[in-house]
């Protein structure tokens, strides 16, 4: 018999295979989105459904499941990244094997189909015309949730944990309802109040300098261009192959100069946290962001805590005008208070950093009610206005622009939207514990973001996946999720923008 350590550089050659048809996905689908020639779509789709296959089958094969079992009863030989590779490797095997394969097909193709379906009931705002669809994907999801063995507790508990391992209804419950008690009656009151002069938001920006800027901001937060580039695309996103190439897309139209620039910032936030993963995981499947809330915790500080902040743009507004002339008739101040203008809206990825968090309430009490079978599918669009209503005083005055605003639920993404959410309470939690070191705002004020990279680096960044959110966050800064935070943060801020 081989001395068991030879089973660990069969298993990393392994899992090095699996994630090369997974970069090789990532590829062409970053090809896809960035300029590729419409009439080879057809093609490229078939290669990533190949791709997928192949990789799939790589990670559920019987020898990928021998060297786990070898290595697992090793465990207390392995290095500590060894063991987290294993660890991490075993769960994905679980999650796949666990739901039979037929099922797991079929599911897919629904999935495919429901949203094509979506799209046409959301132009024609058609609820009627998805439900069927709809109903069916929460019956596969509420069986794939009792195949995978975690009924025990609540059953909304197994999708929230794919999205953000450790979460729970129970903790969720806590952090909404701070939302629910300090952050609604601050957007109602804030209603009342008038708006400050906005005109500059309005105004026409040539594409040409919008995207000399996009270059500029994103090299100025210290997104790495050796390790990365910026293209364009309908929905702004981050792609990461480790920590040597990691790209973003933003996106630029003529009269919205504000949704390049925090595209910008927003994917920048996601990309530094990727580049700055250990070279130690690269080539290893944990060289990425633990989970969707931490990485949304990194964009989110970058676009809001740090890009809406008035200390961010102090060094650089001159310059700033000076790509876009007409911001020379508006002062810092008054750019300042126009970009955190905050008006209750009813489309989620339109919302302001205040608002923005109520719109992910009404999903996640709709989601874990479907869940918990307190409610059914036909009973979504009702409960969407209501709620909708109650959290930020608007009512949609028909679904499509209400409850099927969102191509999520189509594809089967139940358990994501809260990582949102929780973004913006662990950014608010890692702002905080880092202002106990240094004045965030003193290097923002400098233009300096050297210390703010290295502490993120040496607390969050470096880990990629060998941690877990939660890990992460109790190290960094000493407890678990606090609300309390996020909501203090919001108040100071909207208090004094708005004169309350
Ligand atoms: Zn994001």
């Amino acid at each position: 018999m081989k001395p068991w350590v030879q089973y660990l550089d069969e298993f990393k050659s392994l899992s090095e295979r699996v994630l090369s048809l997974e970069y090789a996905q990532a590829l062409i689908h970053w090809d896809m989105n960035t300029g590729a020639p419409k009439k080879g779509m057809g093609d490229k789709a078939k290669m990533l459904g190949t791709l997928g296959g192949e990789s799939v089958k790589l990670l559920t094969s019987p020898k990928m499941n021998e060297l786990l079992e070898i290595l697992e009863a090793h465990k207390e030989s392995l290095e500590p990244n060894d063991y987290q590779h294993v660890k991490h490797t075993r769960k994905r095997y679980d999650q796949m094997m666990k739901i039979p394969p037929k099922e797991y097909e079929e599911y897919l193709a629904l999935c495919a189909e429901a949203n094509q379906v979506w799209e046409e009931a959301k132009t024609e705002s058609n609820f009627n015309l998805f439900a069927p669809y709809l109903k069916k994907i929460v019956e596969a999801l509420r069986n794939f949730i009792v195949y995978r063995g975690s009924q025990e507790d609540h059953p909304y508990n197994t999708l929230l944990d794919d999205y953000e391992e450790g979460m729970t209804v129970e903790k969720l419950d806590i952090f909404f309802n701070t939302l629910r008690e300090r952050i609604v009656p601050l957007v109602h009151k804030i209603r009342e109040k008038s708006q400050p002069e906005c005109s500059f938001l309005a105004e026409k920006y040539p594409i040409l300098k919008q995207k000399e800027f996009s270059d500029f901001i994103a090299k100025y937060i210290g997104y790495d261009f050796d390790a990365g580039m910026i293209k364009e695309s309908m929905h702004p996103f981050t792609l990461g192959f480790g920590p040597n190439d990691v790209r973003i897309t933003t996106h630029y139209h003529e009269n919205n100069l504000m949704s390049a620039i925090f595209s910008t910032i927003h994917e920048g936030g996601h990309a530094i946290y990727e580049q700055q993963v250990s070279q130690n995981l690269a080539g290893t499947l944990l060289a990425e962001g633990t989970s969707m809330g931490i990485h949304e915790s990194q964009s989110r500080m970058f676009e809001n805590l740090f890009g809406r902040s008035l200390a961010f743009w102090k060094p650089i507004y001159a310059k700033t005008q000076e790509y876009f002339p007409t911001l020379s008739n508006f002062t810092l101040e008054q750019f300042y208070k126009g970009i955190n203008i905050t008006k209750p809206s009813l489309i989620r990825i339109e919302a302001d950093e205040l608002t923005y968090s109520l719109h992910v309430m009404v999903r996640y009490d709709l989601e874990k009610a479907l869940f918990s079978g307190a409610c059914e599918v036909e009973d979504l669009p009702e409960l969407w206005n209501k709620k909708m209503e109650e959290y930020l005083g608007v009512t949609p005055e028909n679904d499509s622009v209400g409850v099927l605003q969102d191509v999520h639920w189509g594809s089967g993404l139940f358990g994501y939207f809260p990582s949102y959410a929780l973004g913006n309470a662990y950014a608010s939690q890692f702002f905080n514990t880092m202002n106990k070191e240094f004045s965030v705002f003193d290097e923002l004020e400098k233009g300096d973001f050297t210390k703010i990279k290295e502490w993120l680096k040496k607390h969050i960044h470096q880990f990629g996946k060998t941690k877990k959110p939660e890990e992460i966050l109790i190290e960094a800064t000493g407890e678990g999720l606090n609300p309390n935070h996020f909501a203090e943060y919001l108040e100071k801020k909207f208090t004094s923008l708005y004169n309350l």
